[in-house]
């Protein structure tokens, strides 16, 4: 393992950890480079900067956005951006009020099936109104029992997010690659904590001959949840080149 991780969240979106208590937890494991990556959301970035530079880790500003392609939600990891930028302030804003009209809408599919409270509910696992989403009904669901549990840069890198999440056959992934390489995108996960250890290799087959540069990521939400820690990646298989 190295210690590296450009993939978690904080309570700014949908993690358990406060940013200082998140890298807090990086710096007691070893961790020593390190990309927050909240929802649609930036507000942790301030907070989490000043707990690393206290425990000497190397910090990237990040977020993890959510972008609709073909009727699809994907995810894209921004590296190196600017927190200050206003077209990224406006642009996270927007699809920030998404999230609610949308926790809306599960909360309406919800109480069809019987559970009435889910909107409430999740909000107590929300810090951040605005943060609102699926992790947050998971954790009321699982919490009230009506689940068993919840499935460098000073250059700036998109990447995609865990591609083995989509469930795309491989033509629509490289459709997917070209058209986000014709907008701009350079990388994609190849190390995921959402990957199986399978779908690595794919994806570094996938980065190298579609010449994108790799990234490694926990996708780390709350202590116990998901397989992977915070602060630790597995490393990239040979010929990646990282971003
Ligand atoms: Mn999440
Ligand atoms: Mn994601
Ligand atoms: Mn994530």
């Amino acid at each position: 393992m190295i210690p590296l991780d450009l993939h978690c969240h904080s309570t700014a979106s949908d993690g358990a950890l406060s940013p200082a208590d998140l890298v807090t937890r990086v710096a007691g494991r070893g961790g020593r480079v390190l990309a927050l990556t909240d929802h649609d959301c930036t507000a942790g970035l301030a907070e989490a900067r000043a707990t690393a530079a206290t425990h000497g880790i190397r910090f990237i500003n990040g977020a993890e956005v959510s972008v609709t392609w073909r009727k699809r939600t994907l995810h894209i990891v921004g590296l190196g951006i600017d927190p200050d930028c206003q077209v990224l302030a406006d642009g996270l804003y927007s699809i920030r009020h998404g999230r609610i009209d949308r926790a809306r809408e599960m909360a309406a599919d919800l109480v069809r099936v019987g559970i009435d409270d889910a909107f409430a509910g999740a909000m107590r696992f929300c810090s951040n109104p605005e943060m609102i989403g699926r992790t947050h009904f998971a954790r009321y669901l699982v919490e009230s029992g009506k689940a068993k549990d919840t499935q460098q840069v000073f250059k700036r890198y998109l990447v995609i997010a865990h591609p083995g999440r989509y469930k795309i056959g491989k033509r629509l992934m490289l459709e997917l690659v070209e058209e986000f390489k014709a907008a701009g995108g350079e990388g994609i996960e190849v190390v995921s904590g959402s990957h199986s250890a399978s779908e690595i290799p794919q994806f570094a087959h996938l980065a190298r001959s579609q010449g994108l540069l790799a990234s490694s990521g926990s996708d780390f939400h709350a202590p116990g949840e998901g397989g992977r820690d915070v602060g630790y990646t597995l490393p990239l298989p040979a010929g990646c080149v990282p971003v």
